[in-house]
């Protein structure tokens, strides 16, 4: 017998689930039979997972293009026009309250000053390595990336980090350096925004032309369906995918010891941050702008939440979250496939809530003083270098140098918690992946409650069945 649609979703749903629960037994396991574990025996066991990483980034590209493309087609310029502006309205919100929620809980559990207290001062940690970063730098890259020279290299090129990247090759003799360099050669990727303007103004220009822009109508409303159905075929893969990234994570992981102890309240705050801004802050938001079940809405999205929890990578998520705010939550597909891509690049409550976390982190443990001036301060660059972080994993990381500059703590902080950043960049990217799907359900709303639906009556679906 057939299984029925919302079963099929929920086996999957359990598959991906248990993928992580075997992933992580497994790597404990082999952590305890096979250790030490060489990199290149790790690369192997990681295999699986780096080919669904590759699969997951490769339908990054035909699907945004062809389903914005495709939807704007059908969209009219002021509906459209009213779609960003909320979008971008939301975006801002929500990161500023995640990094409230955080400076708020930071400045109370006081985790930097404690460890300060319980194992000495901080300046004797080994690494002293500087990085530098500019908040200016980052807003101009932003706009920079909006509008790319080269529409085929911005399909694969992305320089917002050659700044750091320089002072990373200055520090290469050191581990620390080493370390931020591999980071960066990671946010290499896709100019996403650059291509979503670029498609947004392809599909109006197309909309505008009527029926001689009929041809390539057609043909990206095809493309768009062809992709879906790969990405449905990928979907099932995905479990496969997960279990081995998390069991190479595990297996990968060095002994954190004294950091450890020095990091473990860090952790709590940031994870506790984390669990307030997505279990109660982002649902609160969604039920009194919208008026329906959040968690009901959650649940729709759970694949994504556990692929980003996976892959630690938003972009590389894009295709699961997009096909389950479509399949799941039934959303307009012409405003997924704009708040989903935009807001897989620039909106990430997870990573500012963890960078103002960070930052006034590594200024306790130094025994910094906080004023009110750089609270403030930390508030706008701390969502500044959200904005500005790639969704790939750990990009994070990187950009906080511009908010550890802004307030003129060390960034050599950023060597201290680099132990853990692993895991709470897989928890803080499933954050941001769920603040990116209420944000198109909230989007969504608007757009059907008001006269926008007359000219969104031509849906152009992303699948086929
Ligand atoms: N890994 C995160 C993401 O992809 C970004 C970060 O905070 O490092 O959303």
């Amino acid at each position: 017998k057939k299984l029925t649609f919302h079963a099929k979703e929920n086996m999957l749903l359990m598959a991906l689930a248990s993928s992580l629960v075997v992933g992580v037994i497994l790597g404990c396991m082999l952590r305890l039979l096979a250790s030490p574990f060489s990199e290149k025996q790790q690369v192997y066991l990681q295999f699986p997972g780096e080919i669904l990483m590759n699969m997951l980034k490769l339908l990054i590209l035909p699907l945004i293009v062809s389903s914005l493309i495709s939807g704007m087609i059908s969209l009219d310029s002021a509906a459209s026009g009213r779609m960003v502006v909320r979008a971008v309205c939301y975006y801002l919100c929500s990161m500023m309250l995640a990094v409230i929620l955080g400076i708020i809980l930071v400045v109370t559990i006081r985790p930097g000053d404690r460890a300060r207290e319980t194992t000495g001062d901080a300046s004797s940690h080994d690494d002293q390595t500087e990085l530098h970063g500019d908040t200016g730098d980052t807003f101009l890259d932003l706009i920079r990336q909006l509008f790319p020279d080269n529409i085929i290299q911005a399909c694969f090129s992305k320089k917002v980090t050659k700044l750091i990247l320089a002072d990373g090759e200055k520090t290469n003799g050191t581990d620390a350096g080493a370390e931020y360099k591999r980071k960066l050669v990671q946010e290499d990727g896709i100019n996403m925004l650059g291509l979503v303007v670029f498609s947004l103004a392809l599909g109006v220009a197309i909309n505008r032309m009527g029926q001689a822009g009929r041809p390539l109508k057609d043909f990206v409303k095809a493309l768009a369906d062809a992709t879906m159905l790969i990405v449905n075929a990928v979907i099932w893969y995905s479990p496969v995918g997960i279990l081995f990234l998390v069991a190479g994570q595990i297996v990968g992981l060095e002994d954190a010891g004294k950091s450890l102890q020095q990091l473990g309240l860090y952790m709590l705050t940031v994870i506790l941050g984390l669990l307030i801004h997505s279990a109660g802050v982002l649902p609160l938001i969604y039920f009194l702008l919208v008026r329906k079940n959040p968690y009901r809405f959650m649940y729709g999205v759970l694949q994504a939440m556990v692929t980003a929890l996976g892959t630690s990578s938003s972009s590389a998520t894009i295709p699961v979250t997009m096909r389950n705010l479509q399949e799941n939550n039934g959303l307009d597909p012409r405003v997924i496939s704009f708040v989903i891509p935009v807001g897989a690049t620039i909106n990430m409550d997870g990573t500012a809530l963890y960078e103002a976390v960070a930052t006034i982190f590594i200024g306790q443990l130094n025994g910094l003083q906080l004023s009110l001036g750089k609270v403030i301060t930390i508030c706008i660059t701390a969502t500044a270098a959200a904005i500005g972080a790639a969704g790939v994993p750990q990009a994070g990381l990187v950009t906080m140098v511009i908010v550890l500059e802004s307030v003129g703590f060390p960034t050599s902080g950023i060597a201290m918690v680099l132990a853990v950043d692993w895991m709470l960049d897989r928890i803080r990217t499933v954050v941001n992946v769920l603040g990116d799907a209420y944000g198109a359900g909230i989007v969504n709303h608007f757009s059907e409650d008001q006269a926008d639906n007359l000219s969104m009556s031509d849906q152009v679906p992303l699948t086929t069945d």
